[in-house]
């Protein structure tokens, strides 16, 4: 392969087939917890956008702040907690909380789907947490270096290109990665996800190193090139805990190992289904027409659904319950046709009656 990208390993780890349904175009459904993640990630960001809050921002895109006009990286953990976007922890993480509350239907114009009715509130309630924690890790830890976070890199390794991200950049540490749960991404299926053992962060930290090896890096993040001085941190933004790694050459075989697994089925076009995975799998979902996105799905996980589907709702109904007796047909939930539809459950009105039938089929074999 001329180049591997680290969210392929990741896919393919976690469940082969999805990377082939993703290398073959297929639409990755957005699920809530997915859609949380990504704004909570665009947020923090937002909360480096920093000013002088007596003044506010003086030009936009603005960089520096203060009397010495230094940059957020260049600031001091006390002083940086002066000039964050938000003036007050909690006040970062209400407006994240209210803003989630109000826009948890849909995220990059795509609805967003969910397991159970209280889960956009409980996940709104998450993402507070997770606000006021990172706001107090910005003002205790300082901030990442800028222009390197998420940032892809790509490099070379006993000839192989790698693309891989970036979560941040820290002086004098290596890699801060913060996220909204815990760390639980790996590259390799062969053992248990964690950030002491995980292949992906080794082959994050073997990016690093290489990009340290040119010496205006080693200056701006005051680091060497030595692949096991490097640390990787992880903050779990929810519950504020902080845990750090590093890793040897030793895990740099074991990394090698499970790459050199992954080329080989990937040559041999090898992507069975890991339904272990399916709970938290976009692809264990309904397209439009209300057909299984994945045919090889996990029968017996629940389908997320659209929030509007536990509500009360006064849209689409016509169209939607053209496509709900089309899925309990082609299905087979119930042998229904016609007005049969209608008699199911009397007692319950057109739209409690389609509820009913979606968590019918929620919980059925397609
Ligand atoms: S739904 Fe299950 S089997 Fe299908 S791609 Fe996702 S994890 Fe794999």
């Amino acid at each position: 392969m001329e180049i591997i990208k680290e969210s392929y390993l990741k896919d393919y780890a976690r469940c082969p087939y999805s990377l082939h349904l993703k290398l073959k175009g297929i639409n990755q459904p957005m699920l809530g917890t997915i859609a949380i993640s990504m704004y909570f990630s665009i947020q923090k960001r937002k909360l480096l956008e920093i000013k002088d809050h007596n003044i506010g921002l003086i030009f936009p895109r603005q960089i520096h702040a203060g009397e010495s006009l230094k940059t957020a990286s260049e600031m001091s953990p006390e002083e940086l907690s002066q000039h964050l976007a938000f003036k007050t922890a909690e006040s970062f993480g209400n407006h994240l909380k209210g803003f989630w509350l109000i826009n948890n239907q849909k995220y990059a114009n795509q609805e967003t789907l969910w397991l159970f009715e209280s889960q956009p509130f409980q996940t709104a309630n998450t993402i507070k947490q997770a606000g006021t924690n990172y706001f107090n890790f910005l003002s205790t830890h300082g901030a990442p270096a800028l222009g390197f976070i998420d940032k892809e890199i790509v490099f070379e390794h006993k000839s192989q290109k790698y693309l891989v991200r970036i979560p941040s950049i820290y002086k004098r540490i290596g890699i801060i990665d913060t996220s909204l749960w815990n760390f639980n991404q790996d590259i390799d299926s062969e053992i248990s996800s964690g950030l002491d053992k995980s292949a992906l962060v080794t082959l994050r930290l073997l990016g690093l190193s290489t990009l340290l090896q040119q010496q205006f890096f080693r200056l701006k993040f005051d680091l060497t090139d030595s692949f096991e001085s490097l640390r990787y941190q992880h903050f779990n933004c929810s519950r504020g805990i902080l845990s750090e790694t590093t890793r040897t050459q030793q895990d740099t075989d074991s990394m090698q190992k499970a790459i050199d697994t992954f080329i080989n089925k990937f040559e041999r076009n090898e992507f069975p289904p890991n339904p272990k995975h399916c709970s938290s799998c976009p692809y264990n979902s309904l397209d439009d027409l209300f057909e299984p996105v994945c045919r090889k799905r996990n029968p017996n996980e629940r389908y997320p659904i659209p929030k509007e589907f536990f509500k009360k709702r006064n849209w689409r109904i016509e169209k939607e319950e053209e496509i709900v007796r089309a899925f309990i047909q082609n299905h087979e939930i119930a042998k229904l046709e016609g007005n049969q539809f209608q008699t199911l459950f009397p007692q319950l009105d057109l739209e409690k009656r389609m509820r009913k039938l979606i968590a019918c089929a929620s919980s059925t074999n397609p």
